[in-house]
């Protein structure tokens, strides 16, 4: 547990979150973004907000710019997307080995009218990873971390696909993904932990997450543990860019709520006490994964 979250266990949990978190998932949730979609006013203006708070952490760029663009086809048409990439550098021998962690930054925009603003939808995510990139950056990693908030999920996948199509260094170097998206809602309070079930060595520093977890942290959703193949999220997320190169990967995120792509997921509508919870959660399941990387991740 950082000191970013310890106002939470010091004052008990009827405290408000603390605000940066929650200024962040307000703006980004926001109806000046317009619902966030690539190449739009309000991805350009997601993007301006997460690269001033990137700038203001004191986190450096992973290229020259913090804006990687990229180009794909959807549909048979191009799609033009911007991911935004930054670095921490690791405090020990060990950090020639790096973790991504990612949370996609797109939703669906404006349909029929009407603002998608996407506030569970990946506002909490991009957030979080924004408050736990203050916390890294204030007490830092071993290994070192990429952090990645990737344009164009909703599409399918394209941000974080042109990032290892062109990996800013050899693939064997990235040992682990964990992807943030869809954290904040839970009616039984519960966040799910993907990825121990394909990568099982990941599973006991999961588990031992889970014990002291302000959430109650459960695993399925993958594997033997899926009910169907629809239930199953390996490949619903970023983190199947990741799982498909034989990287191992933790996705963090919630089952779905009625508001899922709707105009009415929305800011007002985030428990913010669950939320500010799941983050903590994820955070020390950064923390943990970084420490017992070797264990989790064995080196080939
Ligand atoms: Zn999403």
């Amino acid at each position: 547990m950082s000191l970013f979250f310890a106002p939470l266990l010091l004052f008990g949990l009827q405290t408000p979150p603390p605000s940066l978190l929650v200024d962040d998932l307000r703006i980004l949730s926001s109806d000046r973004m317009e619902g966030r979609a690539p190449a739009t006013r309000g991805s350009a203006r997601a993007r301006a907000h997460i690269v001033a708070r990137l700038k203001a952490i004191g986190i450096e760029p992973l290229y020259a710019r913090y804006e990687r663009p990229f180009r794909a086809r959807h549909r048979g048409r191009p799609l033009n997307g911007i991911n935004v990439l930054a670095q921490l550098p690791g405090t020990t021998a060990a950090s020639d080995r790096a973790i991504v962690i990612g949370a996609h930054y797109d939703h669906v925009g404006i349909i029929g009218g009407a603002i998608h603003n996407g506030a569970d939808d990946n506002a909490s995510g991009v957030a979080a990873l924004l408050a736990i990139a203050a916390s890294l950056r204030a007490d830092p990693p071993r290994h070192r971390v990429i952090l990645a908030f990737w344009d164009a999920e909703e599409p399918g996948f394209y941000g974080a696909r042109a990032f290892m199509a062109n990996p800013p260094f050899a693939p064997e170097r990235i040992a682990l993904n964990i992807n943030l998206d869809m954290i904040s809602r839970s009616d039984r309070g519960e966040l799910f932990a993907v990825g121990g079930v394909n990568w099982p060595r990941l599973q006991p520093v999961l588990d031992d997450v889970a014990a002291e977890a302000p959430v109650t942290l459960r695993f399925g959703h993958e594997g033997h543990l899926a009910k169907d193949e629809d239930d199953d999220w390996t490949a619903l997320s970023d983190q199947v860019a990741f799982h498909e190169k034989g990287i191992p990967f933790v996705y963090f995120g919630v089952e779905d709520h009625p508001d899922y792509h709707q105009p009415t997921d929305t800011f007002d509508r985030i428990p913010l006490d669950f939320y500010a919870r799941s983050v903590a959660t994820i955070e020390a399941a950064v923390r943990a994964l970084d420490a017992r990387l070797d264990e989790a991740v064995p080196r080939p």
